[in-house]
């Protein structure tokens, strides 16, 4: 059995939090397993802009598309459509004392962030709020043949996800 589990494939991962500390960085199994939040603003991705897709940096799933991405100002990448709506679990986050709405990979169950209803400028009207350590960006130009091909599948069945 392959280490990477194949990006073409919507199986499920599921590994214990013993294999996921071994597999990710510290940084990424606080926010990943840990729902943690990195720090706005000086983290990766959030005025990255170049043409690809956003992978799941736990189990490689094909998430966002840089097609839409957009600068929310926030301090986190931000999205208005996931890949294809069912590509991400949408769950009611109440901690914090705040009524949210989190964001998890539905391949391997690990968290990316939340989504508002707040991109009025956007097609959606949505902003996924998704933490770059979550996340893996690969240039359009390096995509695998099969990462193309999920791509392209998601592309026509890209979809605001609906919120609850
Ligand atoms: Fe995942």
């Amino acid at each position: 059995m392959a280490d990477t589990p194949d990006s073409s494939s919507t199986d499920k991962v599921v590994r214990t939090e013993a294999e996921w500390k071994k597999i990710l960085t510290p940084d990424q199994y606080y926010v990943l397993r840990e729902k943690g939040t990195e720090r706005p603003f000086t983290n990766k991705y959030d005025e990255h802009f170049e043409p690809g897709v956003y992978e799941c940096a736990a189990c490689s799933a094909v998430l966002f598309s840089s097609e839409t991405k957009f600068n929310s100002g926030c301090g986190w990448p931000a999205f208005y459509a996931a890949k294809a709506g069912d590509r991400v679990t949408l769950t009611p986050d109440n901690s914090f004392g705040m009524k949210r709405t989190e964001v998890t990979c539905t391949r391997c169950g690990s968290h990316l962030g939340h989504i508002f209803n707040d991109a009025p400028q956007t097609p959606t009207g949505q902003r996924y709020c998704i933490n770059s350590v979550s996340l893996k960006f690969v240039p359009k130009s390096e995509l695998s043949d099969a990462e193309k091909k999920q791509a392209e599948n998601a592309e026509s069945e890209s979809k605001p996800a609906t919120d609850k």
